[in-house]
């Protein structure tokens, strides 16, 4: 039987519609929650996610703010612009848009980000938090994969979970929600011997690699739910990390690209800024 399909603009309406109510509540209490987002140089890609994120802020009525940045504009000029959006109590949330021109410093830009209105997860105290299952801001792709994941009503406790990719922002963070759901995880990665033996061992396989059409059937569990994190461009077209056609007949449930999680990620990025907001409050 064909796998249900994890419907990514239906579960990020749901949060966004969410998201909405949360903002009214926030303003009838004075607080206007903000983003600003810094993007520095005119990448393409780039250009289409702060449009999307603008877009996304002005659907659920949170003031967005996009600060651009000359190309060529200096770690010192960068670090000056995340220093007065800290200081400014309009502002609740500040994302950098990544990638950075290749001459500035990424990791340095993001620490200099207050943890507080890091909505994007990123900074080394939101991984400690997320390491430590204390509370702080969670990345906003593994947590949209993770409702994803729950939406479909499976008791996760003791499941086999499978995750191929081990990067800071999706793959390490996916495995720590994942653990926290007690999950066994299994991260796997450019070295893993024997990849399909790991992976057909998952109740629930997330792929986060960048390569077009990694996961075929053969690598998955009948009735397994299979999350697709990739973008990638293949003639012009946007496609996941998993061959949709193949593994939609195997797996019990599947999240398309594009239309997955992708959609999910704006929706949790939305999520985080009303809850950095909401934080401002609490500590009044
Ligand atoms: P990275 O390139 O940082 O990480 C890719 C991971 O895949 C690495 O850990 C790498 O292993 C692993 N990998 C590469 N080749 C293999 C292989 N042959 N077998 C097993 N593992 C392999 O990518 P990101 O994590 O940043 O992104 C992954 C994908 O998700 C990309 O397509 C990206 O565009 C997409 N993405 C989507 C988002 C969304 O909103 N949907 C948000 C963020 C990313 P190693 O560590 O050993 O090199």
């Amino acid at each position: 039987m064909a796998a249900q399909i994890l419907d990514g603009k239906v579960l990020s309406a749901q949060i966004r519609d969410k998201v909405a109510e949360r903002v009214c509540a926030l303003k009838e209490q004075g607080v206007n929650p903000g983003l600003a987002v810094i993007l520095v140089g005119n990448d393409p890609a780039s250009e289409i996610y702060v449009r999307n994120k603008e877009k996304g802020c002005a659907e659920t009525g949170i003031l967005s703010r996009t600060i651009r940045m000359d190309a060529e504009t200096s770690q010192e000029d960068l670090e000056a612009e995340i220093g007065k959006l800290n200081a400014d109590p309009a502002i609740h949330g500040i994302l950098v848009q990544l990638p950075l021109p290749a001459h500035l410093d990424e990791q340095a830009a993001l620490a200099k980000i207050l943890p507080e209105k890091d909505v994007d997860g990123f900074h080394l105290v939101n991984a400690g938090h997320l390491m430590t299952g204390t509370e702080g801001v969670v990345a906003c792709t593994p947590k949209g994969a993770l409702y994803m994941i729950r939406s479909t009503g499976t008791e996760l406790s003791g499941k086999e979970a499978v995750v191929i990719g081990r990067s800071n922002i999706v793959g390490k963070p996916m495995a720590m929600l994942l653990l926290q759901q007690n999950c066994t995880v299994t991260v796997c990665h450019s070295r893993t011997r024997n990849l399909a033996e790991h992976t057909r061992r998952a109740d629930i396989l997330v792929a986060a690699v960048g390569k077009p059409g990694f996961v075929t059937a053969d690598m998955v569990k009948p009735g397994a739910i299979v999350i697709d994190v990739g973008i990638n461009r293949v003639d012009g077209k946007v496609c996941g990390d998993v061959d949709f056609e193949s593994v939609k007949e195997k797996a019990g449930w599947i999240t398309p690209v594009p239309g997955g999680v992708g959609k999910m990620t704006i929706a949790m990025l939305l999520s985080n800024t009303a809850e950095a907001a909401e934080r401002t409050l609490s500590r009044e």
